[in-house]
C-alpha cells in the first residue's frame, strides 16, 4: 500500500480514536535516524509547524522502537504526547472491547506494548533526580527516587501483566468447554473475515435481523458474535461475525486476538467480504489473505463477497477489476441484493463437505438417527432386527460420530 494511502488510514483510525488531524507529512529515507527515527531536520521543520497549530498528539504509522519514542518524545518536548499505530489501534481496541474475554486481552496487550516504554515518566523523573544532584543529563545523579519510582511501576505492571494471563487462561477454558458443547450441535460454521469496515457486520445483521454494532468506524467490532441462520434449503448454519483486518496489524496484536481468530480456524469455510468500491480494494484483498495464510486458514474454501455495490454504476463488474480467484458474488449487505445469491453459493461449497456414508445404528441410539436425519441427507432406510440400516451423506465433520457403526465406508466422497 503506498505511503499516502496507508497515511490516509491512519487518519481515519485516529478519528475513530477521537482525534482531529491537522495534518500529515512523510520522509524517504533508506534506514530510520538512529536515534530519533526521523531526521533531525525533519523533527525541527515538524516542530515549528506543530507549534502553529497547537498539536497535543504526534503519530507515527509505523510501530516505533521504545529507543526512538524515548528521543523523539526528548526532540519534540514534554508536551506532546507521541504515539504510534499500534498504541492507536490498541486505544481503539480497548474503547471497543465489550466481552470480559476482549477486555482482557486489550489490558494485556497495552501493558505489554508499554512495559519496554516507561519513557515519559523515564526522562522526566531522571531529570527531576539528575537536577536534585546538582548536574544536568549526567548518569551520577540517576539514581535516586526517580528510579525507585519507576522501577516500582515496572513491578506493578509486570504482577498485572501476570494476572491478566492467568484470567484469560481461565476464561479460554470456559470458552473452550462451551466451543466444545457447541461442536455437539454439530452445525457447520461460516466464517464472516475481510477488511476493516467492508460491511461484515451489515452482512450478519442484515442475515440475522441481529442488532450487531456496525458504523463507519475502523474496528467497531472486536468479539466475535455467531448467529444461527436458516439457509434457502433449510439447512442451520452458523455465521461468526470477526474482527476486521487491517495492514500493518501489529503481530502482537494478531497474538492478542488469537481468541478471536482461532473462530476463524473452526469454520467450515469462510466469506471474504471487500468493499469493492473501494478505492484500494484490492490492497485490502491481498491484506486479508496475507494474514489467513498466517493463521494457516487458506486452505478453507472461500466465497468472496463483492459488497457496496448498491454505490457502484449498474454496468461496473468488479470482480473484473479485482484480484479474485474462486467465486465471487457481487451483493449490497446494506439492500440485502445478491444476498440471496452468495447464500445458495455458500450452500453449494457445504454441499461438497458432504461425505456418503452407510451406517448400522442400534436402536439405542436414537440420538444419532436424529443427528443423521436433521445434518444429513438420508438416501436409504431399512429398519432390520439389529437396528436401522441407514445410507446418505453427512457433513464431513459428523463423520468421525459415527464411526463405530459404519457399514460401508463409500470412499467416493
Ligand atoms: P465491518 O467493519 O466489516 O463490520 O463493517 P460494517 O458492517 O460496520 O460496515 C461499515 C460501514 O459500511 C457502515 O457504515 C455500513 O453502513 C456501510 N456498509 C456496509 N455494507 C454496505 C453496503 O452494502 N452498501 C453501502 N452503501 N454501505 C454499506
Ligand atoms: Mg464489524
Amino acid at each position: 500500500m503506498p505511503v499516502k494511502e496507508s497515511l490516509s488510514e491512519l487518519a481515519q483510525l485516529a478519528d475513530t480514536a477521537g482525534l482531529f488531524v491537522v495534518g500529515q507529512t512523510f520522509q524517504r529515507r533508506d534506514r530510520p535516524n538512529r536515534a530519533t527515527y526521523i531526521g533531525t531536520g525533519k523533527l525541527v521543520e515538524m516542530k515549528s509547524l506543530m507549534s502553529e497549530k497547537n498539536v497535543d498528539i504526534v503519530l507515527f504509522d509505523d510501530e516505533l522502537l521504545p529507543r526512538h519514542q524515548r528521543e523523539l518524545e526528548r526532540g519534540f518536548g514534554e508536551d506532546l504526547r507521541i504515539l504510534d499505530r499500534t498504541a492507536l489501534i490498541l486505544d481503539i481496541f480497548a474503547m471497543h472491547a465489550s466481552t470480559r474475554e476482549g477486555k482482557l486481552q486489550v489490558e494485556l496487550a497495552q501493558l505489554e506494548y508499554r512495559l519496554p516504554r516507561l519513557t515519559k515518566m523515564w526522562t522526566h523523573l531522571a531529570r527531576q533526580a539528575g537536577g536534585r544532584a546538582g548536574g544536568a543529563g549526567g548518569g551520577v545523579g540517576l539514581r535516586g527516587p526517580g528510579e525507585t519510582q519507576l522501577e516500582v511501576d515496572r513491578r506493578e505492571i509486570g504482577r498485572r501483566i501476570s494476572v491478566l494471563k492467568t484470567e484469560l487462561e481461565s476464561v479460554r477454558a470456559h470458552r473452550s468447554r462451551y466451543r466444545a458443547k457447541r461442536r455437539q450441535t454439530e452445525l457447520q460454521v461460516v466464517a464472516i473475515v475481510g477488511y476493516t469496515n467492508s460491511g461484515k457486520s451489515t452482512l450478519l445483521n442484515h442475515l440475522s435481523n441481529a442488532d450487531i454494532l456496525s458504523a463507519d468506524m475502523l474496528f467497531a467490532t472486536l468479539d466475535p458474535t455467531t448467529r444461527r441462520i436458516t439457509m434457502p434449503g433449510g439447512r442451520e448454519v452458523l455465521f461468526t461475525d470477526t474482527v476486521g483486518f487491517i495492514q500493518k496489524l501489529p503481530p502482537n496484536i494478531v497474538a492478542a486476538f488469537r481468541a478471536t481468530l482461532e473462530e476463524i480456524a473452526e469454520a467450515d469455510m469462510l466469506i471474504h467480504v471487500v468493499d469493492a468500491t473501494h478505492e484500494h480494494a484490492a490492497a485490502q484483498i491481498e491484506s486479508v489473505d496475507d494474514i489467513l495464510a498466517e493463521l494457516e486458514v487458506d486452505h478453507l474454501p472461500t466465497i468472496i463477497a463483492l459488497n457496496k455495490t448498491d454505490l457502484l454504476p449498474q454496468d461496473r463488474q468488479p470482480e473484473k477489476s479485482l484480484p479474485v480467484n474462486g467465486v465471487a458474488v457481487p451483493i449490497s449487505a446494506l439492500t440485502g441484493q445478491g444476498v440471496e445469491s452468495l447464500l445458495l453459493a455458500v450452500e453449494a461449497v457445504m454441499e461438497q463437505q458432504f461425505q456418503p456414508i452407510t451406517v448400522m445404528l442400534p436402536y439405542s441410539r436414537g440420538d444419532l438417527m436424529s443427528l443423521f436425519h436433521e445434518r444429513g441427507q438420508v438416501n436409504e432406510e431399512r429398519h432390520l432386527p439389529e437396528g436401522t440400516e441407514i445410507s446418505g451423506r453427512i457433513p464431513h465433520r459428523l463423520i468421525s460420530l459415527f464411526d463405530n457403526y459404519l457399514r460401508v465406508k463409500d470412499m467416493a466422497g
